[in-house]
């Protein structure tokens, strides 16, 4: 049955029982990472996750705390012998940023590396940006300081439709986006510029009639009881604080 590990879920300061926000949708004929951070060969590992299995890498936008992670996996697959090809979808900015990096990486000069392939995610509502056996995904982009997107993945075996916010301030357009989510998956690193507070996704979820809301991306001295206390006062669905680890079937 497909799923939605959590393999991190710190804001951009992780601590030794969070790593920062990424996870992973496990389906029936693959899975496909979002965001790459932490000690991703690990965690997958962990999961239950085969490294064989992984198609697919999204990459929300270029800062450290969702990025970071992608050289340690390029590499650790290859040396693992990795043959089939690998897709990473990303805003313009970041694939011109994450070529940088490979390159100061030196990735050129790694023999018999499997092919990796950057696939644009567009700057418009709903655009499309992955289509398999198992989950349709879309992306809106956000109110970040970089371009970033957030992501809708519909699961083909049920219709569950789960929106993951990555990093932005509120947006009338992202509640429109997350209507009717079945798993709201929203930050709540703070009321900062280009971030949203638990309350600000507490009112995202009721606005847009979301049947649960999962915080996310929060700072990890905060009390999590707090998060959701300040979540109910807008919010009256169930509320949860994803920890490292946690699965939500999709
Ligand atoms: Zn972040
Ligand atoms: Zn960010």
């Amino acid at each position: 049955m497909p799923r939605l590990v959590i393999l991190g879920s710190a804001a951009a300061v992780p601590d030794a029982a969070h790593e920062n926000t990424y996870m992973v949708l496990a389906g029936d004929h693959g899975s496909i990472m979002i965001d790459c951070a932490g000690s991703p060969i690990g965690r997958l590992e962990r999961a239950g996750v085969s490294l064989s299995s992984l198609r697919s890498i999204i990459i929300t936008h270029i800062h450290p705390d969702h990025a970071y992670g992608l050289p340690i996996v390029l590499m650790s697959l290859w040396l693992l012998g990795r043959r089939e090809p690998l897709r990473i979808y990303a805003p313009a900015m970041v694939i011109g940023r994450l070529r940088t990096i490979m390159v100061a990486y030196e990735w050129g000069d790694w023999p018999h590396f499997y092919p990796v392939e950057f696939v644009e995610i567009l700057p418009y509502d709903e655009a499309p940006v992955l289509d398999d056996e198992d989950f349709l995904i879309t992306a809106l982009p956000c109110d970040h300081f970089v371009p970033t997107v957030s992501l809708k993945v519909v699961s083909k075996s049920n219709g569950h439709k789960l929106v993951y916010t990555s990093d932005t301030a509120p947006l009338d357009s992202l509640t429109e986006f997350a209507r009717g989510a079945d798993l709201l998956l929203h930050e709540a690193a703070g009321a900062t510029r280009g971030h949203s507070s638990a309350g600000m996704a507490g009112r995202t979820a009721r606005e847009a009639n979301a049947r649960k809301l999962v915080l996310i991306h929060y700072q990890v001295y905060a009390d999590p009881a707090i998060l959701m206390s300040e979540a109910r006062l807008e919010f009256d669905g169930p509320i949860e604080v994803a920890q490292d680890f946690s699965e939500y079937p999709l």
